[in-house]
């Protein structure tokens, strides 16, 4: 028997949020965001949830023959490029498309023959990781274009500040990134501009092609706004159940270093998830588990395969209780907060050990 403790996908609501999605894409071209096996939901439940979709984007080289296995048929956009000349036959059999970003990856396509691969051209817009400077675009798709057996499909970039959370006026608001683009945002190849943030918070960002990410799991992209303000539904579920149950004294102490000391006779339920199941180590004392309908705050350090919460003043809390560590009734965000982390960080920490339950209903 696997210890009491699963991570819940929720096909129905991965379908749900990318109907909303396509919504905000309006009639451009929407590219869904599977990277880092689809925020920790599984690349092929992701896959077969995006049916919908126009294309799905990836990293991991060998995701793309994964994806086909799956029998993704539509587009695939590998937008970390390629690392290496041999990425480059696995690529082309898997037909997915590559962000040329650096001079790089563009002189070594320069170097192979017999190529049959389609392309675009990142630009660095003012986040400074990946790309181009969008001067360099016209000279980069030249030499492209000079490629036999190359496809050039336009430009891509990826916006720094596009929450609302960010009030600044530094050198990446969106407005200046859009400044830098130029032309390039009409881009006749095709632009593909902007991800969650710039789709739900900046009408004025078009391009004929974005990347939804984030808002495809059910989190938002800021914790100011809602899941419920923008019509998205958690995809996924962490929970655990309660294993033991200790009735302190009031001056007893909980865990590691005795960072909680119960003031009254208090009921702790000690729940099966630890560090080693993706909830964060450093979580502070009150943090929020939903259980038995009612939110109860942690105590204690988090050790490696369990933590500990207070259920003094929910009683229907017991031994055997399903803890939700975050999902449908947490939002993930509201836990990440209380670490300095966001809700990304969180879905995709959650670790293999973990045993993933698929729920469809639709099915
Ligand atoms: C991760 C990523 C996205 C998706 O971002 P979200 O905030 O999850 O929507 C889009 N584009 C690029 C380049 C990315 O790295």
């Amino acid at each position: 028997m696997p210890r009491p403790i699963e991570l819940i996908i929720h096909m129905d609501a991965l379908r749900h949020n990318t109907e909303v999605m396509r919504r905000a894409a309006g009639d451009r071209f929407l590219w869904v965001v599977a990277k880092a096996n689809a925020y920790g939901h599984g690349l092929e439940n992701a896959a077969k949830a995006f049916s919908e979709a126009d294309g799905i984007v990836i990293l991991d080289i060998s995701d793309a023959p994964r994806l086909r296995a799956a029998g993704w048929k539509k587009p695939i956009l590998m937008i970390e490029g390629f690392f290496d000349p041999e990425d480059i036959p696995v690529l082309e059999k898997a037909r997915a498309e590559v962000l040329v970003h650096s001079e790089r990856l563009l002189s070594m396509l320069e170097g192979m023959k017999d190529l049959d691969l389609d392309v675009c051209i990142g630009l660095n817009t003012g986040m400074s990781r990946l790309g181009f400077r969008p001067s360099e675009a016209e000279a980069v798709r030249a030499r492209l274009h000079a490629i036999p057996g190359v496809r050039c499909h336009g430009v891509v970039t990826h916006f720094a500040n596009g929450d609302p959370s960010y009030k600044g006026d530094g050198p990446a608001t969106v407005a200046k990134q859009l400044a830098r683009l130029g032309r390039l945002a009409d881009d006749p190849e095709g632009a593909c501009l902007g991800a969650t943030t710039a789709m739900l918070f900046h009408p004025e960002v078009k391009g004929n092609a974005v990347r939804a990410g984030i808002a495809l799991y059910g989190v938002s992209p800021d914790s100011t706004v809602s899941e419920e303000a923008l019509g998205i539904i958690p995809a996924q579920t962490l929970r655990a159940k309660i294993i033991a149950v200790q009735n302190l004294e009031p001056g007893e102490a909980v865990s590691y270093g005795s960072k909680w000391i119960s003031e009254r006779p208090s009921r702790i339920g000690i729940i099966a998830c630890g560090y080693a199941d993706g909830y964060p180590r450093p979580m502070p004392n009150g943090s929020p588990v939903w259980v038995e309908g009612k939110i109860s705050p942690t105590v204690g350090r988090v050790c490696m395969d369990m933590m500990a919460v207070d259920i003094t003043d929910n009683p229907a809390a017991k031994l055997g209780s399903w803890c939700e560590l975050w999902g449908k009734h947490l939002p993930v965000n509201r836990v990440a907060d209380r670490v300095g982390t966001i809700g990304y960080e969180l879905i995709c920490s959650v670790m293999p050990r973990v045993p993933v339950r698929v729920e469809d209903p639709g099915q």
